[in-house]
């Protein structure tokens, strides 16, 4: 039992040893276990952003194989990383002596860690060589020992051909100024040249080499610096500038220029100066004064004229038109503005109603007033509703448009009424005269012959006149005619016609009357003569009249038998003792197959 015991307790002994043995053993497992995953996690870390940097990154050992290579190697090369591990960096160079120059330098034994880039050809996968910026480093231990190199690459390919092309450029920018008759320079932000073309060479007088570094103040002098030098600071500040100045330049000439400034900012919003473009406008502007001035005077002349004038375009729309145009129509004053069209004009003026001959028959007058206007023909004469009388006289352009002139003629008009009014009329009694009378009894009678229907005429003769005018006179002989024609005009209704026939003779005809209305008409008349007191009584004038009446119908051809008939008749009167009506008897009228 007591063997037992000790071999247990020897054996306990035994069994506690290797317990605490593995008890360490397993916490240094643990140790290791927690170190070897932090080692991977930094591991990871690493990697991770090893993978994710858009450079390529390789790490090659001693010999210059390739150990490992992120996806930017492959994405700059076209090798995926199982074609890049344990290969030779040397496949990657566009040339062995650039790579052995390169070993030479940076990837030896002895080489230092260095972090400045450098620029090397390589070549990709598909055989395109392209320029790489470069940071080549051998990698040591803490101890200082040797573990292999790291490369990290950059394409530049791009960069380095848009330096190429921003150089290109510039030579072509300067090859572009250079020929532009315009100025062009720059003007860093201390206002000193930096840039001449030719052109600046010429205007300032002096030589790109003379130029550049001076200032534009010392070039331009002082009043043209004074003018200018708000515009560069405005320029400077970043804003664009644009200005027309009258500059005298250093070569004696004085020019009117347009001045633009277009300022030098770069991304961060910094202005670095300032390009100039100065263009010589005097000639342009010379002509726009005379531009200016021939239309200001074409303007003064066509408001100087008395008349209206219009010009509507090829399009028929108002262009050019002066104030007496709209002053004349003073309903459709309103709408006249340029850019409007004649038919609307015309249009609105008919709804209106400035046209009175319009009325009734808008669209009828407003279509011939249209077509007149668009092929223009004699001149037009237009009443207006004010009464005004307007000749218009239009003519086409070579370019397709329409000139209008419209004339007052209100006064002619009225002369001409008048006239045509006196032509017709007794000057003396103001009746219509024999003429008149003659071609309005034509009328009527070829009316009646048309449509049937009848008319009475009346031959009125003074009696005795010669005795009146003998005894008080031939003047006092015009008063009696005067107020005879009163008593007519008043006996006499409205569609009866009535005129002095000759000395002291009236005529009359009484349409749509029967001779036996004649007669009464006619008896009347003789009653209010015979009644009235002349020349108010003063003196006694007893005056009568003898009327010979008709009537005619279809049966009279001409209405000259009926006027015969009629003084036939007033023979008789005469012949029956005066102050007295006879009438022609009806046998004595023409048979209606005559
Ligand atoms: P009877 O009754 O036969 O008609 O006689 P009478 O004198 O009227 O006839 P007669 O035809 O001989 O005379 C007409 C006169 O009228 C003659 C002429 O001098 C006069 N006379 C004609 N025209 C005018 C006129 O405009 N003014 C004046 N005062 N007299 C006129
Ligand atoms: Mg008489
Ligand atoms: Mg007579």
């Amino acid at each position: 039992m007591k063997l037992k015991l000790v071999e247990d307790a020897e054996r306990d002994e035994e069994e506690s040893e290797q317990a605490a043995l593995v008890l360490s053993l397993l916490k240094e497992n643990e140790r290791l276990q927690t170190e070897l995953n932090a080692q991977r996690r930094n591991n990871e870390l690493f990697m991770s952003v090893f993978n994710s940097l858009p450079d390529g990154l390789m790490i090659a050992d001693k010999e210059r194989s390739i150990r490992i290579s992120n996806p930017g190697v492959t994405s700059l090369f076209g090798y995926r990383t199982e074609e890049l591990v344990g290969q030779n960096t040397a496949m990657l160079y566009e040339s062995l002596e650039e790579f052995e120059v390169r070993g030479k330098e940076r990837f030896n034994l002895s080489a230092e860690e260095q972090l400045a880039p450098y620029q090397v050809q390589y070549r990709r996968k598909s055989g395109e060589v392209f320029t790489g910026e470069t940071i080549g480093t051998p990698l040591r231990d803490s101890r200082g020992d040797l573990l292999g190199y790291l490369g990290a690459i950059r394409d530049v390919t791009q960069r380095e051909q848009s330096h190429k092309e921003v150089a290109a450029n510039e030579s072509l920018l300067h090859l572009i100024a250079n020929s532009l008759p315009e100025l062009v320079n720059y003007l860093s932000a201390d206002g000193t040249l930096r840039f001449v073309n030719r052109t600046a060479e010429a205007w300032y007088n002096s030589t790109r080499e003379e130029l550049i570094g001076l200032s534009y103040k010392e070039v331009l002098g002082l009043d043209t610096a004074i003018k200018i030098e708000p515009w560069i600071s405005q320029a400077l500040r970043g804003e664009k500038v644009r200005r027309h100045a009258e500059v005298t330049y250093p070569d004696g000439v004085t020019r009117y220029v347009e001045i633009s400034y277009v300022p030098d900012i770069d991304d961060e919003g910094e202005v670095h100066g300032l390009v100039a473009l100065v263009i010589d406008v005097s000639g342009r502007r010379r002509i726009e004064q005379e531009l200016k001035a021939s239309e200001g005077r074409l303007n003064d002349a066509i408001n100087a004229m008395p008349d209206g004038f219009a010009y509507y375009d090829n399009e028929d729309r108002l262009r050019v038109f002066n104030e007496q145009y709209r002053s004349m129509y003073t309903k459709s004053a309103h709408l006249m503005a340029p850019g409007v069209t004649f038919e609307e004009v015309i249009r609105g003026g008919v709804a209106c109603g400035q046209y009175p001959e319009a009325t009734d028959r808008e669209e009828a007058w407003i279509e011939k007033r249209l077509e007149a206007h668009q092929n223009p023909g004699d001149p037009i004469e237009q009443r207006l509703d004010n009464g005004r009388w307007l000749r218009i006289e239009e003519r086409k352009t070579k370019d397709g448009g329409t000139v209008g002139i419209r004339v007052d003629i209100t006064e002619a008009k009225r002369r001409e009424h008048e006239l045509e009014r006196l032509s017709i009329t007794d000057a003396l009694t103001g009746l219509s005269n024999r003429r008149a009378f003659m071609d309005r009894i034509a009328q009527e009678h070829e009316r009646v012959r048309r449509y049937g229907g009848t008319m009475s005429v009346l031959l009125i003769d003074v009696d005795h006149f010669k005795t009146i005018n003998d005894t008080f006179g031939h003047l006092t002989g015009d008063v009696v005619l005067k107020e005879l024609a009163e008593i007519l005009s008043d006996v006499l209704r409205t569609p009866d016609v009535v005129c002095r026939y000759g000395g002291e003779e009236f005529a009359a005809f009484l349409p749509e009357t029967s001779m036996g209305g004649g007669f009464s008409t006619a008896e009347r008349l003789r009653e209010a003569v015979e009644g009235h007191q002349f020349c108010s009584g003063n003196p006694t004038i007893d005056v009568t009249v003898s009327i010979g009446v008709t009537q005619t119908d279809q049966r009279d051809k001409r209405y000259e038998k009926a006027l015969n008939r009629a003084d036939q008749a007033l023979y008789k009167a005469k012949e029956a003792g005066r102050n007295r009506v006879v009438v022609a008897p009806p046998e004595e009228m023409a048979p209606a197959a005559e």
